[in-house]
């Protein structure tokens, strides 16, 4: 329910919508790409009080409030912004959401939020999702955020696997519940894709570093570098006295071309581990991935999806001259946000549509020369309608590349499944939820969340599962 009911607001709904929209500012593509440093700047107070007031307040509940998966109360928070109440906002945004300073960066707000406003009709939709990371930002920076004091401690214990979103939402409520949570994560960081996948141009690490710290004063204790399945077991967690588990391991094993040659050369890298070596200091790297990237001149992404769409981009910011993504269907059937191509062509990269790679071609160093490719047209649709790519033979040709990225999707690893007597998973390994609203899977004491749960998806849905699941095990624990 809207905190501010929009029938007591004595507005011009009509003479708002007709108010003049200011885009956001960005940073130019020429300076954007000689860092990694955020592309939208931030709102200032003025501003962002001005955008706020485009707002027609909608009748509860608001469309845009409908279509933020974790049902954000915006209205009442715009209403507050264009008074200048930012920390008044930013409290609303706490009431919902363990997230808001990443949610509003990196959220497809197009497509939530934004891509339900009704000024979408007419007129254009007012940016929200910017305007909740200034609010929190501003809270931030004016007086600190401070933690909301918990419930009297419980003394019982929870483990949770996982230090992603759905880890971290189901951590927030159970520490506000006075739980005691301990989150063993097998990188050395917190943070899961938010550190070892989403790019520092579209998440500064400095915005997730401050977030993770109110975790911490909050009370969660994180244990890293421990691979749950590895290290210990599900049931070892029971045995030391963990009352309840959440899995929220993400799904992060990277697609591969298994009938491609080639993809073994030197030059050749899952985007992955692109990404994580391409953006996070050396410190932070896990073991295995502490060496630089060897980057080449002519770079090619292939993949349709956001995650091409970041490769695309850390490419160009890491000095590459030639950046090509190769998408076997057409631009119309990408997987991937406009929003983030349209940066992405903005600052160079090059598309090449109906491409279908078949062999990655050595020099005579042995290392990555050339991609062999096949054109494709559109064929059948398949079971989910999406026309299928269809080769076209004899229309083979090469491309010059030094480096290689594929980009093709994300698995989850069966490791938890296997190592948890009778835990039910499906699709080689993601883990069986038996009930939606509270991620309890078949075990007793059980519970998940995130992409491990629903297959790869978003921060806030991810998020959303894991504080569904956080007010489970409280329930769950006080029955016991
Ligand atoms: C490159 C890239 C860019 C993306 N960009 C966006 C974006 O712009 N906007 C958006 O909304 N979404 C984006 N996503 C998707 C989003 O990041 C994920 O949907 C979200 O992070 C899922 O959260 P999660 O907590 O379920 O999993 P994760 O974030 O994957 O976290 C899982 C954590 O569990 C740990 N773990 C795994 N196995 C074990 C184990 N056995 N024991 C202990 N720890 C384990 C992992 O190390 C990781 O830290 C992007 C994804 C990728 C790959």
């Amino acid at each position: 329910m809207q905190a501010v009911p929009s029938e007591f607001l004595a507005i011009d709904r009509k003479e708002r919508a007709n108010r003049p929209f200011f885009d956001l500012d960005l940073r130019s593509a020429e300076e954007r790409t000689c860092d990694f440093n955020a592309v939208v700047i931030e709102f200032d107070p003025e501003r962002a009080m001005v955008e706020a007031a485009r707002c027609i307040h909608c009748p509860d509940p608001a469309p845009c409030m409908v279509a933020c998966p974790t049902a954000n109360d915006i209205p009442s928070a715009m209403w507050l912004i264009e008074q200048g109440k930012f920390v008044e906002a930013a409290a609303i945004y706490h009431k919902t959401s363990s997230l808001p300073e990443v949610c509003g960066r990196v959220c497809p707000h197009e497509a939530l939020c934004q891509g339900s406003c009704v000024l979408n009709k007419h007129h254009t939709p007012v940016l929200c999702g910017e305007l909740e990371a200034f609010c929190v930002d501003y809270e931030r920076r004016t007086l600190g955020y401070s933690i909301p004091k918990p419930n009297a401690s419980s003394g019982k214990k929870v483990a949770v696997i996982g230090a992603g979103p759905a880890g971290l939402g189901c951590a927030d409520i159970l520490v506000q519940k006075g739980h005691e949570v301990t989150i063993f994560e097998s990188k050395p960081a917190p943070g899961g894709l938010l550190v070892y996948g989403i790019p520092n141009f579209k998440l500064d690490k400095d915005v997730w570093q401050e977030k993770w710290e109110e975790f911490e004063k909050a009370g969660v204790k994180f244990v890293p570098n421990t691979y749950i399945g590895k290290d210990k077991t599900i049931d070892q967690l029971f045995a030391e006295g963990f009352e309840a588990v959440f899995i929220g391991v993400g799904s992060e094993i990277d697609a591969k071309m298994e009938d491609t040659p080639g993809t073994d050369l030197p030059g050749v890298y899952e985007a992955t581990d692109f990404l994580i070596r391409g953006n996070i200091p050396m410190e932070q790297l896990p073991e295995n991935m502490k060496k630089p990237l060897e980057l080449g001149r002519r770079v090619v992404v292939i993949g349709g999806g956001d995650t091409a769409s970041d490769c695309l981009r850390t490419a160009l910011r890491l000095g590459s001259e030639e950046v090509t993504c190769l998408y076997r269907r057409t631009e119309n059937e990408m997987p991937g946000g406009k929003k983030d191509r349209k940066m992405a062509r903005d600052e160079g990269a090059k598309y090449r549509f109906l491409t279908q790679p078949v062999k990655f071609i050595a020099g005579a160093d042995g290392k990555l020369a050339a991609v062999e490719c096949i054109e494709m047209k559109l064929g059948e649709p398949d079971a989910k309608g999406r026309r299928k790519p269809v080769p076209v033979e004899g229309s083979n040709f090469s491309i010059a590349a030094d480096t290689a990225v594929l980009a093709l999707g994300y698995w989850p690893d069966p490791i938890i499944g296997k190592t948890t007597p009778d835990l039910e998973t499906y699709n080689w390994g993601l883990i069986k939820v038996q009930n939606k609203t509270t991620g309890a899977t078949n075990r007793p004491g059980v519970f998940t969340g995130g992409d491990c749960a629903t297959g790869p998806d978003l921060v806030v849905t991810a998020m959303v599962g894991g504080r569904k699941a956080g007010r489970a095990i409280d329930e769950y624990l006080k029955s016991k």
